[in-house]
C-alpha cells in the first residue's frame, strides 16, 4: 500500500459546508490542530498531500491547507470530494465538467477558493432559473434581445442534457492563434452566446487577481508573457476586424495578459458577430487582498482604464469590470426564482469567513 496508509479510510462525507458552519475563533483550530467545523472534536489524521502531508477530518471528509480547506473523500483525484462544492445542478456538472477531457485544473474543483466552483454554482443557477439574459445585461451594461447559451471553459451547458459539445469558434481560433501551445490554452470561464448577434466572454476571479503581462522564460509551446509576446502572438496574428478594434500604439507597459486574450478572442470567434469581455471579480475578497499583494504578475485592481485605453473609441464599451456582490445585488437578490443561488452567495466561505459583503 502506497505509504502503509491503507487504514485511514476514505470519509464518507457528503457534507457542503458554509461559512456559518465554522468556528475558527477555538484556541485548538486557531493552532491547526483540530477541525474548524463548530464543535467537532475527532481527532485528525495526517493524509499525504503532493509531497508532504496535511491533515484531514474524517467526519467531515475536509483536508485543512493555510486558512482554507479542500473537500476529501479520500486520496487521488475524487468526483465524489468535488461534487460536495458543485451545489447546483450537480448532475450537469457531472456530465459536463468533470467528464471533460478539456477542462484545465480540474484537481482544484473541490477547493473552497475554486474560482470554478463559484462559477459553476452561480452562472449554473442563473441558467437554471431562466434569468441568463438579465444576468448578461447586468454584465455587459447592454440591452440584450434573448436567453443566450452558456458554455463553462468551453463546453456547451444544456439543461435538456444533450451530448457534450465544445464552443466550435473557440477551438478554431485557438487552432489559428495558439497552434503549438500544449498547456493551459485560453480558455475563457464563461462564454454566453447568442447566436448571430453576440459573443460575451468572462473572466472570472475569486481569490485570485487578473494576470499582468511580465518578463518570463516562457517556451516555444508555453503562452508568452511579456508584453510583446502577447502582442506579436494574438494581436499581429489576428484578423483585420479584430486589429482595427485595438490601438497597437496604446498598449503600455501595464497590460492585463489574460484579459487581453479574451479580448483578442471574444473579437477573433465572434466573426461578424458583436462582442463583449467582462471581468468579473468579488470586491471582499480582491480588498482582503490588495494590500498585501507585491506580486509583479497579479493585480487586485480595477483594470477598466488600463484596457479602454488601448481599445478604440468605439469599442471601449466592450469591456465592463463587474463585482460577484453587484452582480448579487442587482440579479439576484430579489429573484424568487433566484433563491439558490442567493443562498449559495450568502453562505460562501472564503478561507472560513463570510466570502461576500451583501448585506
Ligand atoms: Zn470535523
Amino acid at each position: 500500500m502506497p505509504g502503509g496508509r491503507a487504514n485511514i479510510p476514505a470519509s464518507e462525507s457528503e457534507e457542503y459546508f458554509g461559512w456559518q458552519d465554522f468556528d475558527v475563533k477555538r484556541d485548538d483550530v486557531a493552532r491547526g490542530t483540530a477541525c474548524p467545523v463548530r464543535a467537532c472534536i475527532a481527532p485528525l489524521l495526517q493524509v499525504p498531500a503532493g509531497k508532504s502531508e496535511r491533515p484531514v477530518c474524517p467526519v467531515h471528509g475536509i483536508r485543512l491547507h493555510a486558512n482554507t480547506f479542500v473537500y476529501w473523500n479520500g486520496d487521488g483525484p475524487s468526483d465524489k470530494a468535488h461534487l460536495r462544492n458543485f451545489r447546483i445542478r450537480p448532475d450537469l456538472a457531472r456530465k459536463y465538467v468533470f467528464a471533460s477531457t478539456e477542462k484545465a485544473e480540474k484537481h482544484r474543483l473541490g477547493h473552497e477558493m475554486s474560482e470554478d466552483a463559484l462559477s459553476w454554482n452561480v452562472f449554473a443557477g442563473l441558467l437554471d432559473a431562466g434569468t441568463l439574459r438579465d444576468a448578461t445585461e447586468f454584465l455587459t451594461g447592454r440591452k440584450i434581445a434573448a436567453q443566450p447559451e452558456l458554455y463553462l471553459w468551453g463546453e456547451r451547458i444544456d439543461l435538456a442534457g444533450g451530448e457534450p459539445s465544445r464552443f466550435e469558434m473557440l477551438e478554431k481560433v485557438g487552432r489559428e492563434l495558439e497552434r503549438e501551445i500544449r498547456h493551459f490554452r485560453t480558455e475563457p470561464d464563461v462564454i454566453l452566446h447568442i447566436p448571430g448577434q453576440i459573443v460575451v466572454c468572462i473572466e472570472a476571479k475569486f481569490g485570485s487577481g487578473n494576470t499582468l503581462a511580465h518578463e518570463s522564460n516562457a517556451k516555444a509551446d508555453e503562452k508568452p508573457t511579456s508584453v510583446e509576446g502577447l502582442v506579436k502572438r494574438y494581436l499581429d496574428r489576428s484578423s483585420e476586424r479584430t486589429r482595427k478594434s485595438i490601438d497597437r500604439e496604446a498598449i503600455g507597459s501595464r497590460l492585463h495578459g489574460q484579459l487581453f486574450r479574451n479580448i483578442i478572442f471574444a473579437s477573433e470567434m465572434a466573426g461578424k458577430e458583436d462582442w463583449q469581455v467582462v471581468n468579473l471579480v468579488s470586491d471582499e475578497q480582491w480588498k482582503e487582498t490588495a494590500p498585501t499583494s507585491r506580486s509583479i504578475e497579479y493585480s487586485f485592481e480595477n483594470p477598466e482604464k488600463d484596457v479602454r485605453a488601448y481599445l478604440n473609441p468605439d469599442h471601449r464599451d466592450r469591456f465592463t469590470y463587474r463585482t460577484w456582490e453587484d452582480l448579487y445585488r442587482r440579479v439576484v437578490k430579489e429573484d424568487k426564482r433566484l433563491k439558490k443561488v442567493a443562498d449559495y452567495m450568502l453562505s460562501k466561505s472564503a478561507h472560513y469567513k463570510s466570502a461576500f459583503k451583501l448585506a
